[in-house]
This record gives C-alpha cells, sequence and structure tokens, in this order.
C-alpha cells in the first residue's frame, strides 16, 4: 500500500498511497453541474472494477462491489499492477510480496462474493497509459461485458491540503476511461483481440470512485463491515495500526457520504452513463 516506501505507522502523518487516509474534499455546496442523488442502480448484467493496486478496489469501493455482488450481479475485478512495492520494509522481496498481494487479493475477492480477478505484472509505482495497459483493460471489458465499469477518477489529483493523488491511480483511471471509449467497442481497436475472438463490446456505464466531483451516492448500508472484512484480507497492507485507522476512518467517510441520501453508510462516485 506504500509505494513511497517513506510510511511510518500513523497514516495520519505520512505519505501513504491512498486518497482514503485523508477525506477527500467534497465540492461546494450548489457548485453547478453537480447533482447529489442516490445511485439508482437500475442496470443490471456484469460489472467489472479496475484499480491500480490489490487493496485499491476495497478501499474505493468495496461496499459498492459486495452489494452488486450480493444483489446477483457478476462482478470482476482487474488490478492493473502487482502491488510490488507495498511495503516499507527494505528486506522485503518484491516478487514474494508480489505472491502475497496476489494470494491476499483473491481471499479478499471471495470476501465480496466477487466472481474473479486478475492482476496484471505491471510494477506499483511503474503504471502508464500505453497500449499495451489499454488492451488489457479492453480485452478484460470483451471477456467480461460488463455493464458497468468502476475505476477512479483520473482528474482527481488534490484531495484537500493534505493528500495528492498516487499517479498509478490517476493512469488507472485514464487507462481504463481510454479501454472503455475508444476501445473495447470499436472492432478497429485491439484487432488483435478480435482475431481471439474477443468482440467489440460497448460499456453503458462508468463509475469513478476517489472523485472530487461525486454525482451519485451508492447506498451501502449493511455492506460496510463487508468492506473492511475484505480490506483486513490484504494482510500485508494492514500492519502497523493500519486496520484500526481504516476500521475507524471508512465508516466515518461513509457515513458523511451517506447524509446526502439520508441512509447510514454510503460511497461516493462520479457515474457517466454512455447510452
Ligand atoms: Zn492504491
Amino acid at each position: 500500500m506504500t509505494p513511497h516506501g517513506d510510511t511510518g505507522p500513523d497514516p495520519a502523518t505520512t505519505g501513504a498511497e491512498h486518497p482514503a487516509e485523508i477525506p477527500p474534499g467534497q465540492p461546494p455546496e450548489g457548485a453547478p453541474g453537480v447533482a447529489e442523488q442516490e445511485a439508482p442502480n437500475e442496470r443490471p448484467g456484469p460489472a467489472l472494477a479496475v484499480f491500480a493496486h490489490p487493496d485499491d478496489a476495497e478501499i474505493a469501493a468495496g461496499g459498492t462491489l459486495a452489494r452488486w455482488a450480493k444483489e446477483g450481479r457478476e462482478v470482476h475485478l482487474l488490478v492493473l499492477t502487482n502491488g510490488d512495492r507495498g511495503s516499507d520494509d527494505p528486506a522485503q522481496d518484491r516478487e514474494e510480496l508480489a505472491r502475497i498481494r496476489l494470494v491476499e487479493t483473491q481471499v479478499a475477492a471471495d470476501y465480496m462474493g466477487l466472481a474473479g480477478i486478475r492482476i496484471l505484472p505491471n510494477h506499483d509505482g511503474e503504471l502508464q497509459n500505453d497500449h499495451a495497459v489499454r488492451r488489457e483493460v479492453a480485452r478484460r471489458i470483451r471477456e467480461v461485458r460488463p455493464t458497468t465499469v468502476l475505476t477512479c477518477d483520473p482528474t482527481a489529483w488534490f484531495f484537500g491540503n493534505q493528500y495528492f493523488n498516487h499517479a498509478d491511480h490517476r493512469t488507472a483511471g485514464a487507462a481504463t476511461l481510454d479501454g472503455v471509449f475508444p476501445g473495447a467497442g470499436n472492432p478497429h481497436f485491439f484487432e488483435e483481440l478480435v482475431a481471439e475472438g474477443l468482440q467489440p463490446w460497448s460499456v453503458r456505464e462508468v463509475w469513478l470512485a476517489w472523485t472530487t466531483e461525486p454525482n451519485q451516492y451508492q447506498d451501502i448500508t449493511g455492506f460496510m463491515d463487508a468492506k473492511i472484512q475484505a480490506l483486513a484480507r490484504h494482510e500485508s497492507q494492514v500492519r502497523g495500526g493500519l486496520l484500526g485507522f481504516f476500521e475507524q476512518w471508512l465508516p466515518t467517510e461513509a457515513e458523511e457520504n451517506g447524509r446526502k441520501i439520508g441512509v447510514a453508510h454510503a460511497e461516493a462516485f462520479r457515474v457517466l452513463n454512455l447510452g
């Protein structure tokens, strides 16, 4: 979780990887174009979550993914890096860490009821929005054929005055959006995938987590425990009191979001309806 290698046991004072370490800033009340509403949750069909690091999905959207799975949606997770810099221990073998994090991700996904995971072998901290990454996003989209793709907002740089977003998070959001369009739905993009039998697929909607411009709130009441327990499965990332921090901070964040729509707990998203 801490690819900068400078994070101590107190997440509030360190350069940690995730915006969840510091509460994201909210747009001003009544900001133009910002409509606060409960997510309609009307779209059936599979969903594909795409994030940069193995534990991002739980922190950013674990309640939503667990809820969708519980409601019967087929939910898949694609992780774009192997998380091999998520340790402050200089003696930690990075290849071993990547193997540990693969197992943790599978266990956490099982806890949330996800249908499947895939982790790409890209190194933590080196994610690029290049053709190869976009192709793997498009490949998974054409395989899963999701109605909904959920990723993080690539435009979110600053969360308040205490945190700026990890480059891998911004890049993951950008590569995923570019994989959705133009990409997965166009037969002239990634023609090599068509040759493999993976036909173009048009995604109907995109949900962007870790956003500073939320326009929908997903009720996750009843799924707060699943979010935290799934995160706890990333044992290599929640040592040194970090789990306790998340156990305090994530419900507080979810309660603040829940108040926007009058529920106990919610997660915030910028939702794009593509048709
Ligand atoms: Zn991350």
